[in-house]
Parts: structure tokens; sequence; C-alpha cells
């Protein structure tokens, strides 16, 4: 190790700041494992790009993202947990205490780690797209289509995510506009089967999106068909991007078993990896649900199974 680099060691280091994360920490510091937690790039997560949240549960009046997650980092706080900012931007988990290189200087030894790190949702890229992000352009249809009940959305996607966040909207918005960017889906048979079946979903095949229209909110969608070369203008109130999350799971993948997504594996009921005292929690390690809610227990599940391993460590050492 270079003799510049500064070293520091845990009990238990907790990587990321999401849901999962903090939620990790309280538990945690409540169980007296002095967790120290590094926020990332983005402290808060998803959550801080989001508006309004109206199903976690406990806020009776909704709450905006990126002040829950102020009030999940108090909390971790006030348990004692030490929240600092900075990226863990490579670990080294070939001997024990793993190794976790903060911002690419600083050293940290830890006898337990959390992965939180969350997934990112891939974007198309579209300047207008970009411009009205919380202004009716979403990646999450589950946390924002009710605030476009009874009005017209469309959704980009072809896969299992976009099939069945179409049939969600379906049953509270007027018309589903489907953007489909080939002759076909790629989302499984049974969810393709219902989405052709139900009557206010309109599919558009090989089509692309030129842009989102609207000034301050979104008003409509200009569509391109790459068959016909025809272009297309629907009038809609929202435009849900579902083509896919990105697991922010780089630094692990020579290290932890990942799945063919990138995402890291957990033994069934647990949060445990491949890796005896590395726990993943939240969204890195769950392509299914992606909740704030479910990533806040999977963050509570990972610090008792922690736990668990810290104290049957010292009692066998
Ligand atoms: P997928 O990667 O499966 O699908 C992404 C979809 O987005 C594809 O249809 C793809 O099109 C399309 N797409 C990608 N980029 C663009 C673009 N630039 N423009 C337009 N369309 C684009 O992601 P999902 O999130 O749907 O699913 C991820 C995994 O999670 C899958 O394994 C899925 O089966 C699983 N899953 C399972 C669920 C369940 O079991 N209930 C629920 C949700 C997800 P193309 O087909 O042309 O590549």
């Amino acid at each position: 190790m270079e003799t510049n680099q500064q070293q520091e060691h845990v009990h238990l280091l907790i990587i990321g700041s999401g849901p999962a994360g903090y939620t990790a920490a309280i538990y945690a510091a409540r169980a007296n494992l002095k967790p120290v937690l590094y926020q990332g790039i983005q402290p808060g997560g998803q959550l801080t790009i989001t508006t309004e949240v109206e199903n976690y549960p406990g806020y009776p009046e909704g709450v905006q993202g990126p002040e829950m997650m102020v009030d999940f980092e108090k909390q971790a706080t006030r348990m004692g947990a030490d929240i600092r900012f900075g990226l863990a931007t490579s670990v080294d988990f070939s001997s024990q205490p793993y190794k976790i290189t903060i911002d690419e200087n600083k050293v940290m030894t830890a006898d337990a780690v959390i992965i939180a790190t969350g997934a990112s949702a891939k974007w198309l890229g579209l300047p207008s797209e970009q411009r009205l992000n919380g202004s009716g352009v979403s990646a999450c249809a589950v946390c924002d289509g009710f605030f476009f009940r009874g009005k017209d959305v469309v959704i980009v996607g072809a896969g299992d995510t976009a099939a069945e966040e179409a049939l969600y909207l379906s049953k509270m918005c007027n018309n589903v506009h489907m953007v489909v960017r080939r002759h076909e889906m790629r989302a499984s048979m049974i969810m393709q089967d219902r989405v052709m079946k139900t009557s206010n979903i309109m599919v558009y095949w090989n089509s692309e999106t030129l842009e989102v229209l609207g000034e301050n909110k979104v008003e409509g969608v200009k569509l391109l068909n790459n068959k016909t070369q025809e272009e297309t203008t629907i009038p809609v109130s929202a435009f849900f991007v579902a083509i896919g999350h990105q697991p922010n799971s780089d630094i692990f993948k020579d290290v932890l078993e990942l799945d063919e997504q990138g995402y890291i594996k957990t033994v069934p009921g647990s949060s445990r990896t491949s890796l005896e005292g590395v726990f993943a929690c939240g969204d890195v390690q769950d392509k299914i649900y992606r909740q704030a809610v479910t990533a806040a227990g999977s963050g509570c599940m990972a610090a008792l199974d922690a736990e668990r391993y810290l104290s049957a460590k010292e009692h066998n050492n």
C-alpha cells in the first residue's frame, strides 16, 4: 500500500445512501455496530430526483422525495451512524478485513460491509426528456402514475417492466400509449398477452420518440415510425420511460457474484452475497420490486444479517 494513503478501520461500512443504506445505518447504529456510511455520488439516491412520494407508509399527506431522504439521514445520524460524503471507487475483498477505497485516496478497512449502491434508471437521452424530468417525465409509473389519473400518458419500453407499468397505468389513466422500438416486445408472453388484451393500451410498433413536447409540463410526444418514416404527434400529460435500470455494481463485478444484468446475487430470504461478511440490499440486488419501502426493508435485513455475522465472528475469536 502506498504510504501517502490514509487508512481507517471500522466495524461495519455501509456504501450508499438511499432508503436501503440509511435504514441499514439506523438498525446497525442501534445495535451498537458504530456504522460508517459513505453516501456516494448522489446522497439520498434515486428519491432525490423524484417529486412527491405518496406511497411510503407513515406520511399520510405524502412527502417530497428529497425531504424524505433528509429525514432518513437525520434519523440515522441521531442513532449514532457516522454519515460521510464520499464515493467508494474500488474494493479489495481478497482478504479480511475488507478494503474499500473512498474517492480513490482513502482506504477504509471493515469487518463487514453492506452494499446499498442502488440502481440508475436508463433514459432515452433526449434534451426534452431531461428538461421535463419531474414535470411529467418519470421513470417510475408506480411512483408517479397516480398524478395522471384520467389522463392520456405514454410509456416507452417493451420489457417486463414496461408491460407491468403499462398495465398499472391502464387502471388509472384514460389511454396508455406504449411505444415499442421494434416489431416485437421483449416482455414475457404472459405480460405481452395481458397488454394486448387491455383495451386502453395502444401499442405503437417500430416507433421511436423524437421529442417530448411542452414548455413547463408534458403536453405531448412526437414519434417516428422507423419503418414508414411517418411522424405522429400524440397529446399526453405524462411520459414514462421503462427501458431498464443499471445496477450500480461496477466496482463489485470481479469480486462478487452478479447476475447477467449486473445485479448482486443474494441468498434468497437474506442479504448475504457470495462472500461472507458482505451484504447487499436495495436496488443493487432487486430488479423486481424497486420501491423505497422494499429497499428500506431489505436495508433492515442487511443490518440484522451483519449484526449476526459480526457477533458470531467475535464469539469464535
Ligand atoms: P429489459 O432490459 O428487459 O427491457 C428493456 C426494454 O426497453 C426492451 O424492450 C428494450 O427494447 C427497450 N429499450 C431499451 N433501450 C431503449 C431505447 N433507447 N429506446 C426504446 N426502447 C428501449 O428491462 P426491464 O426493466 O423491463 O426488465 C429487467 C429485468 O427484470 C428483466 O429480466 C425482466 O424480465 C425482469 N423483470 C421481471 C418482472 C417480473 O417478473 N414481474 C417485472 C419487471 C422486470 P428491445 O427489446 O428492442 O431491446
